[in-house]
């Protein structure tokens, strides 16, 4: 049986790529790579947790951002505004 090497990847490149890796934007067979790494390296793997926690904390704060009431009905009356006069302009356009 033939074993196809895939490299091994060092810690500096892992950390590197954690964003990526944690994103889901890498190749799958640089993901395995990954993946193999933290699975041996325990400083690697608590770097890339640690990368996860932070970028949840981040996201469910952005989320719960509360937008005034008044900016959010500001901001409907713009886009009906322009609505309206995009389909004005077009109509008067048109006849
Ligand atoms: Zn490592």
């Amino acid at each position: 049986m033939k074993v196809i090497s895939i490299g091994r990847f060092e810690c500096r490149e892992v950390r590197d790529l954690a964003d990526a890796f944690i994103d889901n934007e890498l190749l799958v067979e640089t993901t395995l790579q990954v993946l193999g790494h933290i699975d041996r390296c325990r400083d690697c793997r608590a770097f890339v947790e640690e990368k996860i926690r932070l970028k949840r904390l981040v996201y469910t704060s952005v989320k719960q951002l509360d937008v005034p009431e008044t900016l959010r009905g500001n901001v409907w009356e713009q886009i009906r505004k322009k609505g309206e006069s995009q389909w004005r302009d077009y109509r008067e356009r048109m006849y």
